[in-house]
């Protein structure tokens, strides 16, 4: 049977133990910031795959450096706490793994990162589809901006950044879409509220450069690694104008939660055939292999547990 546990203030322990006070300096101030990973199920090899797990805590890591969250842990370490908390919880299916370093001292009203304590604190759940859709999605073009790098860097799993995309998802959702498109405050493309984006035109691959504000994507870099090795088409990073997705052959998003998602339909305009069309399947085609260990060229991007 399945174990519902988490590694909290330095030690494995039930779930429902792994409690924080109301007076956490990260829950008031979103001083904190994560990971998202996938454990993904292998049922032939009976056998779970973590997606490129280092490269993940790298990230943690460097937001930790930014918000000065002191953890005693190298990238390393992340990764054996939590290969040995997948092998005590025992999940038989696909995971969400989320890291959390945050600011845990019990101390309000005080806007400084310097001399506060910190702690870091891993769960998992059961994870099956992120974006509900029965097809390519139905995305618009968010009235909130993404954040820009002058106010909180957005290139950074930041928790108190999440309010952005949360506001926009929010609006997106509640107007019958599935994901909302965020432009910077010039007017670029810049991402979804959880994910990546590429645009393809006459066989070209393009994705807005990280300084228009998007998280430094891992599956973002998996995608261009595959499109590269595997189509033979070196992506280019270049900004994107909002007009032009309209006219695209192909539009598709990419995150650990999302996976690689056809994008059918922006602001009620048909993308292409609305479709997951021939590149964006190419690509999702390999990335679906690569993420379940299948794929000899990506082996490398697995930790088999
Ligand atoms: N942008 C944002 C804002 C995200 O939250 C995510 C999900 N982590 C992504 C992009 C995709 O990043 P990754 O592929 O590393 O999950």
């Amino acid at each position: 049977m399945p174990q519902s546990l988490a590694f909290f203030q330095g030690k494995v322990v039930p779930i429902e133990e792994a409690q924080v006070n109301v007076m956490t300096h990260a829950l008031h101030y979103g001083t904190a910031v994560f990971e998202g990973i996938r454990g993904n199920w292998n049922s032939v090899e009976e056998k779970l795959y973590v997606f490129r797990m280092e490269e993940h805590y790298e990230r943690l890591l460097q937001g930790c450096s930014m918000l000065m969250l002191n953890i005693p842990y190298t990238a390393s370490d992340l990764c054996q706490i939590t290969i040995d908390l997948l092998r005590q919880c025992d999940y038989k299916q696909d995971l969400y793994i989320r890291p959390l370093a945050y600011k845990s001292e019990e101390l309000v009203a005080n806007l400084k990162l310097q001399e506060i304590d910190s702690d870091f604190t891993l769960i998992m759940v059961p994870f099956g589809d992120y974006l509900d859709s029965d097809g390519a999605l139905k995305c618009c073009t968010s009235s909130w901006r993404r954040v820009d790098d002058t106010n909180v860097p957005p290139r950074l799993k930041i928790s108190g950044t999440y309010v952005n995309g949360i506001l926009a998802k929010t609006e997106a959702t509640l107007a019958g879409f599935d994901e909302a498109i965020m432009l910077t405050q010039d007017g670029y493309v810049s991402e979804g509220s959880g994910e990546n984006l590429f645009m393809i035109n006459d066989g070209a691959i393009f994705t807005p450069p990280v300084s228009d504000n998007n998280l430094t994507g891992i599956t973002r870099d998996s995608a261009i690694e595959i499109a590269n090795q595997t189509l033979g088409i070196e992506v280019i990073e270049r900004r994107i104008r909002r007009s032009e997705l309209y006219f695209a052959d192909e539009v598709f998003l990419t995150g650990t939660a999302a996976h690689i998602q056809a994008v059918g339909y922006l602001d009620n305009r048909t993308i292409g055939s609305g479709e997951s069309g021939p590149i964006t399947s190419k690509i999702n085609a390999v990335y679906q292999e690569a993420i379940r260990g299948n794929h000899v060229d990506f082996k490398d991007w697995c930790t088999g547990i």
